[in-house]
């Protein structure tokens, strides 16, 4: 990953990246990949890079950064750090979801609105790329301290968001319960009911139909299609879900649904290996009623399951791997032995969770591989259809929400796949998904003027 891998024309913008961005790792990984996927518009189409407007894309618009002071049960004072960065507005509100988690640093939250800036242009939808957070650690948490942490934190995002400007959703730490916090503190502070400021919402108030289930079921869609180009299905296919939060638990439905068998998921404990196939009532009652850990999974399925602490999910043979946990969670190593295995297909439902090093192992061998930006969309695009319901004070079906959701999969799978052939790569869909999202974006702000 250094400036002298990339074409000539493109290397100078890369080097800027880093000298603006000393020690953000995670965002440097996401550019690089981004502008490295860029290399047959480098020769051919040169006005994709003049006016500087790879150098404007990769500055994010606007970057907020704030103190959350909350108190604890017990009485004590804490403080962390909240983020939001405005990255791309070119095509709509800035729209991404926020993370709690304490691994959570400017780094990660403008890698996450880089990719999500992308994401967004390939769904198709009118909305532009954000992302914030905060290095709340919500683990062990009760109820009471949640909804304080959340409170103090939309006293200061309040002022940024808004319906037409910037709309927040969940991530990893951030599901139902906090959107709902969220929500109605943002309700309480500006003396409106704004359903579109945020989406994610509960069923009762103003949230879509499949938002929860969305991220997993899309990036199931997405495999299923690359799995079509193929003449196969997911039918009869043992299958690898690592995580086993919002994400994980919807693939591993919808994966079970279309005839596959998900036979592993992990936590940052470990993994569950459960040959008869992952039990997803069960997974549902340990993590989204108990807010368990797996530990708790295997001991209450017994028999079929075995817990190993501390091991890759990797490991274990497979025909599919969907990637749900978080970034760079599967490393050289592990695509080592998804590869020795005779892995099929690898898609991400994570953000970024390949390491370039492990993304070159799955090319190299010819698996397919799809990048989180492509493949995880249905998340942020079921956002979309969310703010359309409330737009419009409606609100739709499960089932012709879910038919859209896998229509808006399969025009994505369909960019990335003309993109490639059209770049000539047939099958990359790294530089497929990265072509036809940067187009987009740099069309729309090549129209805007000097943006
Ligand atoms: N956090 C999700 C993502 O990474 C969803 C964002 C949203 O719905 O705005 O795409």
């Amino acid at each position: 990953m250094s400036a002298s891998d990339l074409h000539p024309n493109l290397q100078p913008m890369f080097e800027e990246v880093l000298r603006r961005n000393p020690g953000e790792s995670e965002f440097h990984q996401a550019v690089f990949e981004l502008i490295h996927s860029l290399t047959p518009i480098a020769g051919k189409q040169p006005e994709y890079i003049k006016w500087s407007i790879l150098n404007r894309i990769c500055e994010p618009e606007r970057q907020i950064i704030f103190r959350v002071p909350w108190i604890d049960d017990s009485g004590a004072v804490h403080i962390n750090r909240g983020f939001r960065v405005q990255f791309n507005s070119a095509l709509g509100p800035f729209k991404g979801g926020l993370r709690f988690h304490p691994s959570v640093n400017l780094s990660i939250i403008k890698f996450l609105g880089f990719e999500q800036t992308f994401k967004n242009a390939l769904t198709g939808m009118p909305i532009g790329g954000g992302k914030g957070g905060s290095d709340f650690d919500p683990k062990g948490r009760s109820d009471a301290e949640i909804m304080r942490f959340c409170q103090s934190f939309m006293t200061e995002l309040y002022r940024h968001v808004g319906e037409y400007r910037d709309v927040p959703a969940g991530d990893i730490g951030v599901g139902g319960r906090e959107i709902g916090f969220l929500f109605g503190q943002y309700k309480r502070i500006t003396g409106h009911y704004e359903s579109g400021v945020f989406t994610g919402k509960g069923l009762t108030w103003g949230g879509s139909q499949v938002r929860t289930e969305a991220t997993g079921y899309g990036v199931t869609f997405f495999a299923e299609e690359m799995l079509r180009v193929k003449g196969e299905s997911f039918d009869g296919k043992r299958v690898l879900v690592s995580g086993s939060g919002n994400v994980a638990i919807y693939a591993v439905e919808k994966v079970a649904q279309l005839g596959g068998t998900v036979v592993a998921v992990s936590d940052s404990d470990g993994v569950v290996l459960d040959e008869k196939g992952i039990d997803l009532d069960l997974l549902k009652e340990v993590k989204e009623v108990r807010r368990e850990r797996l530990t708790e999974y295997a001991a209450a399925r017994g028999g079929s399951a075995r817990h190993t602490a501390g091991g890759s999910i990797w490991d274990i043979p497979c025909d599919v791997a969907l990637p749900c946990a978080t970034q760079n969670e599967l490393d050289e190593s592990g695509a080592i032995a998804l590869v020795a295995n005779g892995v099929r297909l690898v898609a991400e439902g994570a953000n970024m969770p390949t390491t370039p090093e492990a993304i070159r192992v799955l090319q190299d061998a010819k698996v397919l591989y799809a990048p989180g930006k492509a493949s995880n969309a249905g998340g942020v695009a079921t956002s979309a259809l969310e703010m359309q319901q409330n737009a419009s004070r409606d609100s739709w079906d499960f089932e012709s929400t879910e038919a859209r959701l896998q229509q808006i999969m399969s025009d994505i799978h369909g960019r990335c796949v003309e993109a490639a052939d059209e770049y000539g790569d047939p099958g990359n869909y790294v530089m497929g998904a990265n072509v036809a999202a940067y187009t987009k974006v740099a069309d729309a702000m090549v129209a805007l003027g000097l943006i």
